[in-house]
C-alpha cells in the first residue's frame, strides 16, 4: 500500500480543518501537513451556516456577559475554562478573518455590525448577509492556498486510526477515485469531521454529517462525551428540514401559533415586545431548546397548523419590510420561495424544529488533545465543552477557529517533544489488517441486509425515542433497536463491488459511524435521570444538579453497547442558577 509521510495529518477540510492547517502552516514553514477530505473543501457543511459567529465586539458587551450567556444558556454543563478561553479569542479570531478578507457587514459608519442572537443577550454576533459560512470557509479555504506546505488530498475517506501501543501514528483512506487504500504516517493527527446530524430523518444538516470523526476517534479508544445533547433548531422548513437562520427573529421575525398568538409568552419568555423591535433575553431571542420544547407543547394542545408534512409554527418577517429583507436576508426569502412558494415579504412562512447540532463529540480538553497521545481534535466533533446542554448560536462557528488554531498548536507541541515514531512494520501490518476489513465488506454476500434499509430503521428509531421529549420507555426501546441494528450491519452487504467512485461502499461506511454515534446518542439519554438543556425527560422533568451535574462518557465496547462513564463538570466562578428568559432580570 502507498503511504503518504507528514508531520501533522488533518481529517476534515471544514473550517475547523482548515483553521488548524493554517495555524500549523505559519507556525513553522517546514512542517508537512496532510489536510485530507471526503469531499472538496468547500463542500464542507461549514458553507451552509447563515447567520453569524459569536465575539465580543461593541462597547456595551463584555466577555463576561459572553462567558454567562454561554455558560447559562449550556445548562451549567460547559466546562468553565475552555468558555473562559473561547470568549477571550473569539474577537481576535474574527478580526484575523477580516484581515484575510472576510466581508463582513458593516454598520452605516463602516463599522462591523452585529446583529442578536438567541440566548445572547448582547447584540455580537458578526455575520455576512446571511451566508456568513459560505464567506468564512472561502476566506480560509483561500488563505490556505497560501501556504505550499498544506498538501490536500480531497475526496479521500479515512475510514481508521492508526495506533500502535497507546498512540496515534496516522489513519488509511481510501482514495475515491480510484477504490485504493494509501496511508497516512503522521506524528499527530488533528480530527476535524465535523458533525452527526444525519442519524435523524429530518435535519438540516448535509448528507456528509454522518459522525465519521467521532466514529474513527471512539472506536480507538476515546470517549464521546455529553452525546446526548442533541439540538434541534426551532426554525426548520417543514418540506426539507432546509434550516432558516435564528437571524430571522434576530432581526425581529416572530413566532405565532396557529391562532396568530405569538405563544412563546405562555412558555416563560414573555412578556410580549412590540414587533420589529427584539428584546434581549425574551420570547423568540429565547435559547434554541426552550423555543423547540415550547413548539412540542403547543402541538399538543393542538395548537400549530396542520401541513402537508406535518404541523408547523409561522415565522412572520412580513413587518420587517422588503428592503430589510432583502438586505440581510437574502438566502431566507431565496430558500422560502423555491422550497415551500411562500414569500417571507407577504406572507408567514411555516416551520418546525429540525435538528441541528450535536453538543456531544470526541472528549477533549481545553487543549484540544483527547487521551490518546498523539490525537487532537476540533470543531462539531469535539466536545471541549463550551456548549454543555444546549450551544448558543453562532457560538459554533467561533469554537471552529478557536479550537481549530488551538488543535494546531497543542499538535505542534507535542511533534516537536518528539516522541519516537511508530516504526515502518507495525504501521504496515495495521494498514494491511485494516485494508482486509475492507476487503471482506466489499466480498461479503447472502444476507439481504442492505445500506437503505438499515439507515432508514436506525432514523425512526432516532426520531420516536431520541427527540425533543424522552423517556425511559422510548431510550430502551431505541437501545435494544440500536443493537439489533448493529448486529445485523456486521452482515451488510453491497450491491456495487467496483471501485471507481463506489458510493454504496462509503455510505456503508458512513453509516457504520452513524450507528456507532447513535448507539452513544441513547445510551448516554437513558442513563441521565433528568432533564437538562437540550435532553429532556419526560419521566424525570427536573435538573438534578446532585447526580448529574457531570459530563457523560460513553466508551466503545466491540459487539457490545458502550459503557457510560462520567467526569465533573470544571466550575470555575458560575454557580448552577435558574435560566431565565422572562425579561424579568434573572441571570
Ligand atoms: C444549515 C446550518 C447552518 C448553520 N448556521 C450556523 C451559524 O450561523 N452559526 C454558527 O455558529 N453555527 C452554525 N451552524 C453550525 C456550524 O456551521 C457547524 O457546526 C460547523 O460549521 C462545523 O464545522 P466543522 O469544521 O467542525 O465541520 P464541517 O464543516 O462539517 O467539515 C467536516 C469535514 O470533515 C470531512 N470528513 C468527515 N468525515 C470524513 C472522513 N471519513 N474522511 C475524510 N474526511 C471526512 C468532510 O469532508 C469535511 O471537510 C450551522 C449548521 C448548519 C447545518
Amino acid at each position: 500500500m502507498e503511504s503518504v509521510q507528514s508531520d501533522v495529518a488533518i481529517v476534515g477540510a471544514g473550517g475547523a480543518g482548515l483553521r488548524a492547517a493554517i495555524a500549523l502552516a505559519q507556525s513553522d514553514p517546514k512542517l508537512r501537513i496532510a489536510l485530507i477530505s471526503k469531499v472538496y473543501p468547500m463542500r464542507s457543511h461549514t458553507c451552509a451556516a447563515e447567520g453569524g459567529a459569536a465575539g465580543v465586539i461593541k462597547p456595551d458587551d463584555s466577555l463576561e456577559h459572553h462567558f454567562n450567556d454561554t455558560v447559562g444558556g449550556g445548562d451549567w454543563l460547559c466546562d468553565q475554562d475552555a468558555v473562559d478561553y473561547l470568549v477571550q479569542e473569539a474577537p481576535k479570531e474574527l478580526i484575523q478573518l477580516e484581515h484575510w478578507g472576510c466581508p463582513w457587514s458593516r454598520e452605516p459608519d463602516g463599522s462591523v455590525a452585529v446583529r442578536p442572537f438567541g440566548g445572547m443577550k448582547k447584540q455580537r454576533t458578526w455575520f455576512a448577509a446571511d451566508k456568513s459560512g459560505f464567506h468564512i470557509l472561502h476566506t480560509l479555504f483561500q488563505t490556505s492556498l497560501q501556504f505550499a506546505s498544506i498538501e490536500r488530498f480531497d475526496e479521500y475517506y479515512v475510514t481508521e486510526l492508526l495506533v500502535h501501543e497507546g498512540r496515534c501514528a496516522g489513519v488509511v483512506a481510501i482514495e475515491m477515485r480510484s477504490g485504493q487504500m494509501r496511508r497516512f504516517d503522521a506524528r499527530a493527527l488533528i480530527i476535524a469531521g465535523g458533525g452527526a446530524g444525519r442519524m435523524f430523518p429530518f435535519t438540516t444538516n448535509g448528507a456528509i454529517k454522518t459522525g465519521d470523526g467521532m466514529a474513527l476517534a471512539y472506536r480507538a479508544g476515546v470517549a464521546l462525551k455529553d452525546m446526548e445533547f442533541v439540538q434541534y433548531h426551532p426554525t426548520g422548513l417543514p418540506s426539507t428540514g432546509t434550516l432558516l437562520t435564528e437571524a430571522c427573529r434576530g432581526e425581529g421575525g416572530v413566532l405565532l401559533n396557529k391562532n396568530g398568538r405569538r405563544f412563546l409568552q405562555d412558555y416563560g419568555m414573555g412578556p410580549e415586545t412590540p414587533l420589529g423591535k427584539p428584546v434581549f433575553k425574551t420570547m423568540e431571542l429565547g435559547p434554541r431548546d426552550r423555543v423547540s420544547q415550547a413548539f412540542w407543547q403547543e402541538q399538543k394542545k393542538g395548537n400549530m397548523m396542520p401541513t402537508q408534512w406535518g404541523d408547523a409554527m409561522l415565522l412572520d418577517m412580513r413587518h420587517l419590510g422588503e428592503k430589510t429583507i432583502n438586505e440581510r436576508l437574502p438566502l431566507v426569502r431565496d430558500m422560502s420561495i423555491s422550497y415551500m412558494g411562500v414569500d417571507p415579504v407577504t406572507d408567514p412562512v411555516p416551520v418546525r424544529p429540525v435538528v441541528h447540532y450535536m453538543m456531544g463529540g470526541i472528549d477533549t480538553d481545553t487543549r484540544a488533545a483527547t487521551r490518546l497521545p498523539g490525537l487532537f481534535a476540533a470543531g462539531e466533533c469535539a466536545c471541549v465543552s463550551i456548549n454543555g446542554a444546549n450551544r448558543l448560536g453562532s457560538n459554533s462557528l467561533t469554537e471552529l477557529l478557536v479550537f481549530g488554531r488551538r488543535a494546531a498548536l497543542s499538535a505542534l507541541e507535542y511533534v516537536k517533544a518528539g516522541a519516537a515514531p511508530v516504526n515502518e512494520g507495525a504501521r504496515a501490518a495495521l494498514a494491511t489488517a485494516a485494508q482486509g476489513r475492507l476487503r471482506e465488506l466489499m466480498q461479503r454476500s447472502g444476507s439481504g441486509e442492505t445500506v437503505a434499509g438499515l439507515r432508514k430503521e436506525m432514523m425512526q428509531t432516532m426520531e420516536q425515542n431520541a427527540g425533543i421529549y424522552r423517556t425511559s420507555e422510548g431510550l430502551t426501546e431505541a437501545c435494544a433497536k440500536l443493537s439489533e441494528l448493529r448486529r445485523r450491519y456486521a452482515r451488510i452487504e453491497l450491491h456495487d463491488k467496483t471501485n471507481v467512485y463506489n458510493t454504496d461502499l462509503l455510505q456503508a461506511l458512513e453509516l457504520g459511524s452513524m450507528l456507532d454515534c447513535a448507539e452513544a446518542v441513547t445510551q448516554s439519554a437513558l442513563a441521565r435521570q433528568e432533564s437538562r438543556g437540550a435532553h429532556q425527560r419526560l419521566d424525570f422533568t427536573a435538573r438534578d444538579d446532585v447526580k448529574f451535574l457531570r459530563h457523560s462518557l460513553a466508551l466503545y465496547a466491540q459487539n457490545e453497547p458502550p459503557r457510560i462513564d462520567y467526569r465533573d463538570v470544571v466550575i470555575t466562578r458560575s454557580q448552577p442558577g435558574v435560566r431565565d428568559y422572562s425579561g424579568g432580570g434573572g441571570k
